[in-house]
Order: C-alpha cells, then structure tokens, then sequence
C-alpha cells in the first residue's frame, strides 16, 4: 500500500477505515481458503450464507435492534426508499406526514405523493433549510398512516436531535448520512432505511428496518421486489443480494465494534463535529449557516466572505491534502463530511488549517 491516503471529506461514497480496506484487499483473491473472492461466490453457497448471517447478526447487535424489527439488505439506495416506504404503508388510511427539512426530504415527499394524500407536517424552507422544527411547531394528523422525516440533513448539515413524538403514528427515517454514528431506539420507528455508501460500506447496498407487523400490507400494484414481504419472508435473498457490500458491511462492523461500537462513535462524533464548528464560529472569514442546536455532527457547511474566497479555499485545501470540501451545488459554500471512519486526526489537521487559513487571508 505506497500511495498516499488523503482526507476525504467527500458527503458519499466516503471514506471507509484504513483496516478495512486492507483486509478486503489482502482477501480479494481468496477468501478465507475459499479460492475464490466473495465477488465471485454463489450468494446461496454456505461461505456466503455465513457472511451474511454474521453481518446481520453484527447489525442487530451493534445497533440494538429488537425482535419486533427485521433488518433487510437491499439493492436501489436509498431514494428507492422514498417509492418502497409509501407504497408499502399508505395503504392504512391513505395519507401520510411529512417533515421537510431538506433536499431528500423534499424528494420523498414528491414522490410519495403518487400515492396517497401528503401533508406537509413541518418545512424548514422558510429560513433556507437551515434549522429543525421543534415538536411544537410538527403540525401532526393523527391519521397518518405514517409520519416522514429525514434524520441528518446531507446537503445543507442540520440533524435532528430528537425523535419526533408521533403518538401511535408509525415513523420513517432517513438515516443514510447518520446511520450507526450513535445510539438509537429503534423500538420508537415504524421504518429506518439508508444508503450504506455514507457511513457503512460501499455504494450498492441499502439497509432497511422494518417493524415486521408493518408490512404485508402494500398497494396491490407494488412490484414485487419493492413489498417489504417479499423481502422479509425471503430474509433478502429474493433475488442476488448486493454481496461484496454486505461483506465490506461486515468488515466495518467489526471495525466499530472494535472502536466500541455506536456508543464509541458517539463519544467522539460530537467532539469532532465541535472541533470544527469551535474554529469557524471564532474565525473572522467563516460562518456556519446551520442555526446553533440543529447542526449536524456529520456534515459541517460553512462558506467565506465570498464564492472567489471559498474557492481558494478549496483549492489550497485540496492541495493540502484535505479533498472534496465543495459545498453541494444547491447551496455552494463549502462541506466537511466527517462521518465515522473520518479520524479524529484529521478534523484536527482540517481545524489547523482553517485556521490558518483565517489568518493568512
Ligand atoms: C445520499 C442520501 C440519499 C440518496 O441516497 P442514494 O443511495 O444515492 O439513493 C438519500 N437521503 C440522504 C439523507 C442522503 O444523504
């Protein structure tokens, strides 16, 4: 391994542990006296059965998932999910709550309108999305056939620090930027689900939770691979599941699990989130648009006094060694994605530079 590692701070696909990737290529060839890759392994052969069958068993135990709860592996990311999640819960009453707090909020809330009566429940739109409403201010239909909401906002870097209190409503989550960085009940949720390309593995794989008295449920016309059913009654293996990723999934989750799990990843997450937030709020060239109490841990947005400053930034940055920080398109400025196998190191490294940066410019 002679090439340099640089500080990726791409918001997804991101970076993934050093270990990790270095088992996976020490195993690339042979797995385990296999003779073979698990790329080209049949996902019905007892080598992959046991792959599979740990990682889940690793998921469900590293993030506490009850009985009540089966966790799926699935193909399509997570916007996939903003079709599946209506078309396998709307049928009940035939409307649903959405929380608009962002881009893919807004995307879900779209599409899910094909199918049944959506009202907004709360939108952030108003102050460009840079907060999260309050239980106050959720305006909640008790007879939602679910409620919606995005926990970790990608693009514009907010994150709910609460779970919604929705009554007997069910909840879907959007966890794809945030999934696994801290502790969750999942008890209080109907549905999580999120990419597994920000946080868990390689792009390719989706993870869906799903309380299982929810589904059996779907619009007659729900294809067949989009009905949770199909998918529990089969434990994902309907079709080929998306294997390599489930083993980089299993890869990793050995990796948390040796960093102490998600309640190790929540000691330091909010620590290296704050590292940053410490030097930009205290910077005369910086601000965070995110409002204090809704940002996130995982995406820090900030921007300069101007784009031709924020540019420069970007540019000295990644000469630095400190690669993707450009802002998403829709709101310019400048991103770090500091998501779990980002190492304190290099927030720290990141910090000292926007520090320096402040001063020289
Ligand atoms: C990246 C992202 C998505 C889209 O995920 P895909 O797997 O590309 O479909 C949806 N929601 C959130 C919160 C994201 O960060």
């Amino acid at each position: 391994m002679g090439t340099e590692r640089v500080y990726n701070f791409s918001a997804g696909p991101s970076m993934l542990p050093l270990e990790v990737l270095e088992r996976a290529g020490a195993e690339i060839t042979d797995h385990q006296g296999s003779g073979m890759s698990v790329m080209e392994m049949s996902h019905r052969s007892k080598a992959f059965d046991k792959i599979f069958q740990d990682t889940k068993a690793d998921f469900i135990r590293l993030f506490h998932v009850p009985d009540s709860h089966k966790v799926l592996f699935l193909q399509g990311g997570a916007s996939s999910q903003f079709s599946m999640a209506p078309l396998n819960l709307i049928g009940r009453t035939g409307k649903a709550d959405y929380a608009i707090t962002g881009n893919f909020s807004n995307v879900a809330y779209k599409e899910a309108k094909k199918y049944g009566q959506i009202r907004v429940a709360a939108s952030s739109e108003d102050r460009d999305h840079t907060y999260i409403p309050t239980q106050e201010e959720l305006s909640l239909d008790p007879e939602a056939s679910y409620f919606y909401y995005c926990a970790n906002n990608t693009i514009y870097g907010t994150e709910w620090q609460y779970v919604p209190d929705t009554g007997d409503v069910p909840i879907v989550c959007d966890m794809s930027s945030n999934f696994l960085s801290r502790p969750v009940d999942v008890s209080k949720y109907g549905i999580i689900f999120g990419g597994a390309q920000k946080n868990l593995a390689p792009a390719g794989l989706t993870i869906a939770i799903v309380r299982e008295d929810l589904a059996g449920h779907a619009l007659p016309y729900t294809p067949l691979m989009m009905d949770y059913k199909t998918m529990i009654d089969k434990d994902s293996m309907y079709n080929t599941p998306p294997c390599w990723c489930i083993y980089m999934l299993g890869l990793v989750l050995e990796w948390l699990d040796s960093k102490g799990g998600v309640e190790g990843m929540e000691k330091i997450k909010h620590r290296k989130a704050q590292m940053l937030y410490d030097v930009l709020d205290g910077s005369k060239l910086f601000t965070c648009p995110a409002e204090k109490g809704s940002r996130s841990d995982m995406n820090v947005t900030f921007r300069s006094v101007s784009k031709e400053l924020d540019a420069k930034f970007v540019e000295q940055a990644t000469a630095a060694g400190f690669t993707n920080l450009k802002g998403h398109r829709n709101v310019g400025g400048m991103r770090a994605s500091i998501y779990n196998a980002m190492p304190m190191e290099g927030v720290e490294k990141l910090a000292d530079f926007i520090r320096k940066f402040d001063q020289d410019n």
